[in-house]
């Protein structure tokens, strides 16, 4: 029996940090893993941003509630559950996916949270798991799942790698170059082709 597990952003809604700068206009949250690879003092640099700018975990969940899924998104995943099983598997904070989750539907999520003050500020993080991305995989196969993994980019690799079948959606060109094993697909219908050999 096959077990899907995808990505969250950039498979199913836009990229969070980068709209949320957007929408705040704080150039200094666009920072991604691209800019400052180590991603503590990534996150250590986004929470010290919001606190300088006094953001509360509310507002910045207010901005995020006005993003939208990707186009087509919320269809496809109800496609995809209508006829399996599937799990998001995410780097992001359970408090941050929470107003787009309520638009897809509310499917299964395993990702990290926040550590959030009496006043509602972000003081740090806490990562579900060590490298759970390929923990998840690993869990499902010990449940004697065969496993199906999509996602978009670098933090998808471990998570690709340790499943039955690894699928590239829409990810940027280094990272089709860089791992040319993967099958690469660019439109929910395409994935939809792909994912119906496994059901
Ligand atoms: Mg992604």
């Amino acid at each position: 029996m096959y077990a899907f597990l995808s990505d969250l952003e950039g498979v199913w809604v836009p990229e969070v940090w980068i709209n949320v700068a957007k929408k705040t206009g704080i150039e200094d949250l666009k920072l991604t893993t691209r800019d400052i690879q180590d991603y503590d003092v990534l996150m250590n640099h986004r929470i010290k941003i919001l606190k300088e700018h006094n953001l509360t975990l509310k507002d910045i969940q207010n901005v995020i509630a006005t993003i939208e899924p990707l186009e087509g998104a919320k269809e496809m995943l109800d496609w995809v559950r209508s006829v399996a099983q599937i799990h998001i598997v995410s780097d992001t904070f359970v408090e941050f996916a929470d107003p787009l989750m309520n638009q897809l539907g509310r499917p299964s999520l395993f990702c990290n949270n926040l550590t959030v003050s009496p006043e509602n500020m972000v003081t740090g993080y806490n990562l579900r798991q060590k490298d759970q991305k390929r923990e998840v995989v690993k869990a499902f196969k010990t449940m004697q799942y065969q496993v199906v993994a999509f996602g978009d980019s670098y933090n998808d690799i471990s998570m690709l790698k340790e499943a039955d079948a690894g699928i590239l959606f829409r990810p940027p060109q280094n990272v089709m170059d860089d791992f040319p094993q993967f099958p690469v697909v660019t439109t929910y219908d395409e994935l939809k082709k792909l994912l119906l050999q496994y059901i």
